[in-house]
């Protein structure tokens, strides 16, 4: 598999020599398996029932001493119907019934008000009483017995021999279970190889070139979940990225720029890259050339562990703890985001002191996400970190995400912007961005807190400050009505009106 995709050829070209291989392993399987398989293509009927215990999965016809004791059990099933037609006629009971449980086996059974016509004069002769229930009284005879005696060894018969042709066919199976492992195993491949080529086709993925080098690039490579719900959803064209984290330019790179802004994608569309080039799939790029990466390590997303006593920041260094030790010149490591869970500078100091481990000590490939702009400066200090940020305009009051990967560092963190796009409140927005000046100044040698005291955020003139100091027409209409005693036509005819009341925009 590695020599294969070391050759750099035409990716739409199937892996001839695997193809081949399985081609010759299903035919030789098939040909080594089809004794068993004609076998039981002859004995088994179409549709088997699920439990063999009960017999009935032998085809008619298959096995002439199976077919002697069926019909036997058969013929006499039928003779049973004509014996109930004569003990009709002769009792002179046309409520009479032959039925069978698996008590008594076959019984005569009548409804009570005819139970003693059944034991006089010549009927007493030829009925002998079994059982009288509250419902029904029930008879036998000496030839219902000896028939019911011959139906029953007759169905034992033809169960034993199922159970018999039943043990065979396993033993066939079991016999020809190499074959039939080779057939499953090259089907499998067919599977596979024949699912990613199809894929690579409509998803437009490209073969990688895998090599023992050190290289990471990826020229124009996509998230290809992402880029399929992106697809499904008729939304913005997914953007492709490049990434070089090769020897020769810079093996680690710290990606800066908002949330929302795609850190995430970039930082999971690689390592996917890596893992499906490394599978022998295609990938999701214009051109990948990836040296073996012998662990790939991912520290991603917020978790918790809280049942063994783990918090999130807990299990963010656990997981750190685990990359540091462990990563190797030939990894490629993903940290989405490091120091994220404790206060700002010890998080900060953490996450610089990771990296510059990482830099010095480990020295893998490896993409750092970090909202952290302070860190930027290390891209001085440590000559194979590159930083790059997420491009994004800012328009009128808002701000577009480009999702492109540019050199750089972004210079704010656009937090608010985000949470105004996620629809905080007006009030708290606005609140935030005072906040946040106040902040600034105090990093300019301010005092902030102070400042931030004096803010005025319960002013009157606050949006805040006003909601809570008087209510509104509407809510004080509100506050009046009972839902539960209004009747559908009253609610309506309220809501018309509370419309009304709004104040006008
Ligand atoms: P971040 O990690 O910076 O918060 P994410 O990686 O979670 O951002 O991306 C947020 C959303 O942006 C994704 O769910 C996706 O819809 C969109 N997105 C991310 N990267 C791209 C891209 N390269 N092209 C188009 N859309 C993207």
């Amino acid at each position: 598999m590695r020599d294969q995709l070391g050759k750099l050829g035409d990716p739409m070209k199937p892996a001839l020599g695997e193809i081949e291989q399985a081609r010759m392993d299903l035919i030789e399987g098939i040909a080594a398996a089809s004794i068993v398989s004609g076998k039981l293509e002859h004995f088994l009927v179409a549709e088997p029932p699920f439990l063999a215990r009960d017999g009935g999965f032998i085809v008619a016809g298959s096995h002439p001493p199976l077919d002697e004791v069926r019909s036997l059990r058969d013929e006499s099933r039928r003779v049973i119907a004509t014996l109930e037609a004569k003990y009709k006629h002769d009792s002179g009971v046309a409520m009479l019934r032959i039925k069978h449980n698996g008590v008594l086996g076959y019984f005569i059974e009548v409804t009570p008000q005819h139970g003693d016509k059944l034991q006089e004069g010549e009927n007493r002769t030829l009925f002998r009483h079994r059982q009288t229930i509250g419902s029904a009284v029930r008879f036998t005879t000496d030839e219902l017995a000896t028939l019911a005696t011959r139906i029953s060894q007759a169905a034992d018969q033809a169960l034993a021999i199922e159970r018999e042709l039943f043990e065979q066919m396993l033993a066939a199976v079991m016999d020809a279970s190499l074959s039939l492992a080779r057939i499953a195993d090259a089907l499998a491949r067919v599977d596979v190889t024949t699912g990613l080529g199809e894929l690579a086709v409509a998803a437009r993925h490209v073969r990688p070139l895998v090599d023992d080098s050190l290289n990471f690039k990826i020229h124009r490579g996509r998230h290809p979940v992402v880029e399929a719900a992106l697809a499904a959803d008729h939304a913005n064209r997914f953007v492709p990225n490049d990434c070089d984290l090769s020897p020769d330019t810079k093996r680690i790179w710290l990606v800066t720029g908002p949330n929302m802004a795609g850190k995430s994608t970039f930082l999971r569309q690689n390592a996917l890259i890596a893992v499906m080039a490394q599978m022998g799939a295609f990938v999701p790029a214009e051109n990948a050339r990836i040296g073996i990466v012998d662990k790939l390590f991912s520290r991603v997303g917020a978790a918790d562990d809280l049942a063994r006593g783990r918090s999130t920041f807990m299990v963010e260094m656990v997981e750190t703890a685990a990359i540091l030790n462990q990563a190797t010149p030939r990894s490629l490591v993903i940290l989405d985001e490091i120091g994220r869970g404790t206060a700002t500078f010890d998080g900060l100091a953490i996450a610089w002191a990771a990296v510059e481990h990482m830099h010095e000590k480990n020295k893998s490939r490896a993409l750092f996400a970090t909202h952290y702009h302070e860190m930027t400066a290390l891209a001085e200090r440590l000559n194979s970190l590159a930083c790059v940020t997420m491009s994004v305009k800012e328009w009128k009051d808002t701000i577009v995400f480009l999702h492109e990967v540019v050199p750089g560092a972004a210079d704010r963190s656009y937090g608010i912007h985000v949470a105004k796009l996620a629809g905080l409140p007006h009030a708290v927005i606005g609140r935030a961005e005072e906040v946040l000046r106040a902040l600034e100044d105090g990093r300019e040698g301010h005092k902030p807190l102070g400042r931030i005291d004096d803010l005025p955020l319960f002013a009157a003139n606050t949006p805040v400050a006003a909601a809570a100091s008087e209510p509104s027409a509407v809510e004080e209409e509100l506050r009046k009505i009972f839902p539960d005693t209004l009747t559908p036509k009253q609610a309506l005819d309220l809501l018309y009106a509370l419309k009304e009341k709004l104040p006008k925009t």
